[in-house]
């Protein structure tokens, strides 16, 4: 059954044809389980091309599972992991990072667009320096952010600097890892291990596979054991050519970078629509795939009464999100009713 396209998450999409061809061309006859078949071996290759790098990759089921197991890779129970109080790992992963690292505690950098800064990274992995208080160890950071803002690669410079200097590592949850190169027009290399990203989680699902997040280690030295630590937790796929050749698709064909481009434009479109309209306003620049806007409640209210959903979780205001598959026409239908809405609360006022 189809409904009317939706634009409240980046998950409503179904599977984009370049992954689903792969696991496709995947599903004939009989190959090796567990990651010792040739897909996987393929898809870690492209990862390692696509990042002209020697790099360790390896294949989990989601995005709180590859935080949570790369995280807990880079830390003993008593240390700490600095993240923003935006971030994924902190506000939506039910305590998995903390599960599976045994406990390391979360330190949170209040932050209203989900960006740390270097000084609210030295801020608190110097506030305390004694037994009592867990060790900072790891630096963590959304690349785009939960709202949408890509840190620049100098702003993942100067954190890495930081994190050098005061002996912390560096993961990137890239959950929407490829939104982010296309806004940059940057290489992948030049925004992760080229400016001091140590781990980086990328993200397959919003991407447009049907599931699959990658868990790459760029210091291989960091990924020992990483593969105990993964059927551990149940994310050792027996038949992981599935969960890796979607990425065969993904990466060899380019559509990783096309349909975040996709979803970037369709973002922009919105924005760009809406601009300027009384009591609308946009709460973050849209620098991804996301827009989320302020309204007053009567908008928002008449938007849900022509049949368009969101979510208002952060900040009161409307998310909506945009992925391979948003189509121009429903982007701009979204847009229309916006408009309506806003003149009738004008109004009605
Ligand atoms: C979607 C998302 C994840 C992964 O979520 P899962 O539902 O566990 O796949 C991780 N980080 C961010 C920022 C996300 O938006």
């Amino acid at each position: 059954m189809t409904h009317d396209q939706q634009f409240a998450s980046d998950n409503y999409a179904g599977v984009c044809p370049e992954a689903w061809e792969a696991m496709a061309a995947a599903n004939s006859g009989s190959t090796p389980a567990y990651g010792e078949d040739a897909w996987t071996q393929r898809a870690a290759d492209a990862f390692r091309k696509l990042f002209d790098s020697d790099c360790e990759v390896f294949f989990a089921f989601n995005g709180t599972a590859a935080n949570s197991l790369a995280l807990a890779a880079l830390c003993q129970s008593y240390h700490s992991v600095i993240c923003s109080s935006q971030a994924h790992v902190e506000t939506d992963e039910c305590g998995a990072p903390e599960f599976f690292s045994n406990g390391s505690k979360l330190l949170v950098a209040q932050s209203a667009d989900g960006k740390l800064t270097p000084e609210a990274v030295r801020a608190l992995a110097t506030s305390r320096g004694d037994i009592h208080f867990p060790k900072p160890r790891v630096v963590t950071i959304t690349q785009p952010t939960e709202t949408g803002q890509v840190y620049s690669i100098d702003e993942i410079r100067a954190l890495s600097a930081v994190c050098r200097e005061l002996g912390l590592k560096l993961h990137m949850d890239g959950a929407r890892f490829a939104h982010a190169c296309a806004h940059l027009g940057c290489t992948p290399a030049e925004v992760t291990w080229q400016a001091g990203v140590d781990v980086l989680c990328f993200g397959g699902t919003k991407n447009g596979m049907a599931v699959g997040e990658a868990v790459i280690f760029f210091d291989r030295a960091l990924a020992e054991d990483f593969d105990y630590r993964c059927k551990q937790a149940g994310q050792l796929a027996s038949k992981m050519r599935f969960l890796s050749a979607p990425w065969v698709g993904m990466l060899e064909s380019g559509a990783w970078l096309r349909n975040a481009e996709h979803g970037n434009a369709c973002a922009r479109r919105l924005a760009g629509a809406i601009e300027g309209l009384p009591g609308v306003e946009l709460m973050f620049p849209v620098e991804a795939n996301a827009v989320f806007l302020t309204a007053p409640e009567p908008v928002l209210e008449g938007l849900r009464r022509r049949g368009w959903r969101f979510y208002t979780f952060i900040g009161g205001g409307a998310r909506f999100m945009f992925a391979w598959d948003a189509d121009p026409a429903r982007v701009d239908a979204l847009a229309a009713d916006i408009v309506a809405c806003a003149e009738d609360a004008l109004l009605a006022a």
